[in-house]
């Protein structure tokens, strides 16, 4: 299983940084979670393209983890013909947010249904709003979910993916919480949106400060990769985004809590378990 760190940005614009997402892949299944701004220009760097996509797995429905969803769909569509559904997971109210991306992309749907004549019909997708606890598999990988904290984001949704004796837990924003423990049990690979709250702080502008109370801390995600008995930590969605010669500094911080090995997430950086 190889998981690729497609997106390590967050909602503040960053020119090397995608917006959150990541793809994780084995054999021919790829899939998706969250799709954030420049998500497929990352993708087809990463050696895939959203036709090839088994699913595509909400964490919930914050604009840096869904904006560049409708660009999953509308590419998956054209080079699908339009043939194939795009499967979609998510949190309740992701069916309502796909219908209205739908109503948006209507009139491209128009001319290109005009233009084309192979494309006889509009995207074709396939939406399940998930409840915490849900499994199912995509493909031969099975899919666990589990509620996450991201107050007073609702509901949201963190995914722990197994394939081959393989695990990798992709937690989304969250704060630590028995739900993500659960997730994050044994993993492989556990995959965590973090800030480093301590130079958060020191930023002073009230809706940096707000963003304390709904994320993990660098410190936070040791902790719960040390608890839950996780192999490794990336870090990704990194707030502040850390300069290269910065990133020992994170380990350094972050190994004082869990033994295990720290990954300071580039896009594209890929981990393989
Ligand atoms: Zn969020
Ligand atoms: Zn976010």
């Amino acid at each position: 299983m190889d998981i690729v760190l497609t997106g390590t940005g967050s909602p503040l614009p960053d020119p090397n940084r995608a917006g959150p997402s990541t793809l994780v892949k084995t054999g021919d299944t790829h899939i998706l979670v969250d799709a954030g701004r420049g998500t497929v220009m990352r993708m087809a760097g990463a050696g895939s393209l959203p036709a090839f996509l088994g699913a595509v797995l909400v964490t919930h429905l914050h604009s840096d983890h869904v904006c560049a969803l409708n660009d999953v769909i509308t590419t998956h569509w054209v080079m699908t013909q339009g043939n194939v559904p795009l499967k979609i997971y998510g949190p309740a109210g992701i069916a309502e947010f796909v219908e209205r991306q739908m109503h948006a992309l209507e009139p491209d749907i128009g001319y290109r249904i005009a233009h084309h004549d192979v494309l006889t019909k509009g995207p074709q997708v396939d939406v399940t709003e998930l409840a915490p606890g849900d499994s199912f598999a995509v493909n031969d990988v099975q899919v666990t979910t589990a509620a996450t904290e991201h107050a007073p984001v609702k509901p949201t949704i963190g995914y722990r993916l197994e394939h081959d004796g393989a695990t990798v837990a992709l937690a989304g924003d969250t704060i630590p919480c028995d739900g993500l423990d659960t997730l994050v049990a044994d993993a492989d690979l556990y995959v965590q949106t973090v800030i480093r709250t301590d130079l958060v702080e020191a930023i002073p502008n009230p809706m940096m400060q707000d963003i304390l109370d709904y994320h993990s801390g660098l410190i936070d995600a040791a902790q719960t990769a040390a608890r839950a008995g996780a192999k490794r930590l990336a870090l990704t969605h990194m707030v502040p985004a850390p300069r290269p010669d910065q990133y020992p500094e994170w380990i350094a911080l972050a190994a004082e809590h869990f033994d295990g090995e720290v990954i300071v997430g580039d896009d594209l950086t890929t981990v393989s378990i």
